[in-house]
């Protein structure tokens, strides 16, 4: 299992932080050469010389159609080729309704949800090109499933990213691409740091198996949507929350 990506190339955007590190450093140890994508172009290196084996970083921003055409020229320019892209990077800013300013609205669904669609459109042409293509998205349970005060445009983000994904994965299909996303509950990362105990004690209490989840549990689920195995699933979701969104 897993052993056909080797050689492979695979993007991860928002690599440097949390999830999108564990994801680069999971595809990493598969075998995969990684390109870490992140705004700064430092943290990005970090985490590629983490990795080693031929990982690099690149700065981009997932908000600028520019950016995105760049990383895409780079990695076929670096390796040759682009096979997996994890659309990762997002930010989760809190502001409740009555407070939100438009600006706030457009800022984060413009980099969850436009970045997600810029940089699945930056890839395609190569991924086209070979008639193979893995596309695997971060989402959430948050926005598809549940609500949180303070998150209603970073909600309406991650479950945009869900109906984006069924309609490409419909379109793609025909290419050998599959697109899927990853649902994570409440991870462990650097994003998480300012939310503060309360949080993470209300967290802990609703969630069945008590504790939050780790990067490397959804680098797991996204390297099975990556994997030849999963060759015929496509336009699905995993929910990886430790049980969360359950009634108990
Ligand atoms: P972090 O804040 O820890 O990391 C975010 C990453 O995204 C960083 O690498 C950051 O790098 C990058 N990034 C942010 N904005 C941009 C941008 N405009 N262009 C390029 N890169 C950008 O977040 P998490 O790891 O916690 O979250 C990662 C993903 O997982 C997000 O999509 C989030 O919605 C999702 N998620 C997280 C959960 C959690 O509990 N942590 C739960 C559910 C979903 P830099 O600042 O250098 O650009």
């Amino acid at each position: 299992m897993l052993k056909s990506l080797q050689g492979r190339t695979v993007i991860v955007t928002g690599g440097s932080k949390g999830i999108g590190r564990g994801i680069a450093k999971r595809f990493g140890a598969a075998g995969l050469t990684v390109m870490v994508v992140a705004r700064s172009q430092a943290d990005a290196d970090a985490v590629a010389s983490e990795i080693g084996a031929g990982a690099f970083g690149f700065a981009a921003d997932v908000t600028d159609p520019d950016g995105m055409a760049a990383m895409a020229a780079a990695a076929i320019e670096r390796t040759g080729r682009i096979d997996v892209l994890c659309a990762n990077a997002g930010i989760f800013p809190a502001a409740k309704l009555g407070e939100m300013t438009a600006a706030d609205f457009d800022h984060v669904l413009g980099t969850n949800l436009k970045g997600t669609f810029l940089s699945v459109s930056a890839c395609l042409p190569a991924m086209k090109a070979a008639g193979w293509g893995r596309i695997v998205i971060t989402s959430s349970i948050t926005g598809p499933i549940t609500g949180y005060p303070g998150w209603s445009h970073y909600g309406a983000s991650k479950a945009g990213q869900l109906g984006f994904m069924r309609t490409a994965a419909i379109e793609l299909a025909q290419h050998g691409i599959t697109v899927n996303a990853v649902m994570p509950g409440n991870i462990f990362t650097e994003g998480l740091d300012g939310l503060g105990p309360d949080y993470f004690a209300k967290m802990e209490a609703s969630i069945p198996m008590r504790k939050l989840g780790s990067v490397d549990d959804i680098a797991n689920a996204a390297l099975y949507f990556a994997s030849e195995e999963a060759g015929y699933v496509t336009g699905q979701t995993i929910v990886v929350d430790g049980g969360q969104v359950l009634p108990e």
